[in-house]
């Protein structure tokens, strides 16, 4: 009663059980509860800042003001995603009935039951990079493997589309060997990172593949890919790390489809043959636009200079869906440019049918495509591809959306 009445906000147990009289009795009086097998917790000086994930079983001490954002993210979306529940169709279409398939991008974990909730059909983008941000080290393979397969337990039966560990430019490791560098976005990022550190990226790439041992559709997606070449360097240590498994006698999954992102303009004019090895496309606009307009997309100086309806993303973004739409190769987006109403109408234009979001957008996402033709949408992008002025292109999505 205690408890209740001074507002204690969970309870960090060490040592006990989860049927101990202090856990039933937190159960019921619906205060979080986490029991760590760490002594360590109780030198820990008073008023020491501590994040508890009761959902996962993890506390985090001393969190950082990204992972606390995460949280508070999460816990809007909680509240959003109840009230939306009800209101949500199991199938997206558009006014004229055509398919639109919204899957969600997740960062964390506790986002799964939000996305779940609110009939997402699949996992579009897994941002991998978390578990490596918030540990003091590495995730061994096993850690790794733990994570993914919550992934695949709460998704099972869905597309799941898992990226490889995108670190560099604004996601440093302190632990690792990074050196300063004076343009971390052009440098060391993503699977240049992980090609130079391959036992890092093989630790990565058998944990999904065992994790993902009876997932239906599994997806593992490389980020930030600029040449066939590299595309084909990181696939072959997928195979690799497959024929390692196979040796060990380990169950893995033997059908990973191998995909990658589009984020940089050198791969516009490769599409094509890109499209002879990848299985999957997924464009990240918001790396996309960075590189091709040279405007750092976390530099608020340059913020106006940061325009994802430039004629030239645009033309190029049609091109990547239409000659993807050829080769018959799947195609997504996942940027932050498909939860902006702005241009959302422009993308079912050129002919995107699949989009992953950050849960929270899904309910309001689908209410916009319902409303949408694909007539209008198409006459809407032709319009805008004719024309070669930014200002003027700004003018003409504003007055579309009003
Ligand atoms: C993107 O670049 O659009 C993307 C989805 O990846 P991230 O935002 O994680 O860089
Ligand atoms: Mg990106």
């Amino acid at each position: 009663m205690k408890l209740v009445t001074n507002d204690v906000k969970g309870i960090v147990l060490v040592g006990g059980g989860v049927t101990s009289h202090i856990s039933i009795l937190s159960r019921s009086l619906k205060i979080p509860l986490v029991i760590v097998e760490e002594p360590k917790m109780l030198q820990l000086q008073e008023k020491t800042p501590i994040l508890m994930d009761a959902d996962l079983g993890n506390i985090y001490v001393n969190p950082s003001k990204a992972v606390v954002e995460q949280f508070e993210k999460r816990n809007q979306l909680r509240e959003d995603a109840k009230c939306n529940t009800a209101k949500m169709d199991t199938v997206t279409r558009t006014k004229d009935g055509t398919r639109v398939g919204l899957f969600a991008n997740i960062n964390l974990l506790t986002e799964l039951s939000i996305a779940k909730q609110l009939k997402a059909e699949g996992v579009g983008l897994y941002r991998s990079e978390f578990p490596f941000l918030i540990r003091p080290t590495f995730p061994s393979e096993t850690e790794q493997y733990l994570v993914y397969q919550h992934l695949f337990k709460e998704m099972r039966g869905k597309e799941i589309t898992i990226r490889t560990l995108d670190v560099g430019g604004e996601k440093t490791l302190t632990y690792s060997d990074m050196a300063e560098e004076q343009n971390p976005e052009l440098g060391m990022r993503s699977i240049r990172f992980s090609l130079k550190h391959k036992e890092v990226f093989e630790n990565q790439l058998r944990a999904i593949l065992r994790a993902g041992f009876e997932a239906d559709y599994l997806r593992i997606m490389f980020p930030m890919i600029s040449s066939l070449d590299e595309f084909c360097e990181a696939r072959q240590v997928v195979y690799d790390c497959m024929q390692q498994l196979s040796n060990k006698k380990m169950q893995y999954n033997r059908n990973p489809e191998i995909c990658m992102m589009i984020e940089l303009p050198a791969v516009v004019e490769l599409i094509e043959d890109f499209s002879k090895e990848a299985d999957f496309f997924s464009i990240g606009t918001n790396d996309f636009v960075q590189y091709m307009l040279a405007v750092d997309r976390t530099n608020r100086m340059v913020s106006d200079y940061y325009c994802p309806f430039h004629p030239s993303v645009l033309r190029a973004l049609s091109k990547i869906v239409s000659v993807s739409r050829q080769c018959k190769v799947d195609i997504s987006v996942c940027g932050e440019m498909t939860h902006d109403p702005a241009y959302l109408s422009f993308l079912l234009g050129i002919g995107i049918r699949k989009i992953s979001v950050d849960p929270k957008f899904l309910f309001i996402l689908q209410k916009r495509i319902q409303k949408i033709e694909i007539d209008e949408a198409e006459k809407h992008a032709n319009q805008l591809l004719s024309e070669p002025s930014l200002q003027k292109i700004k003018t003409l999505i504003e007055s579309t959306i009003g």
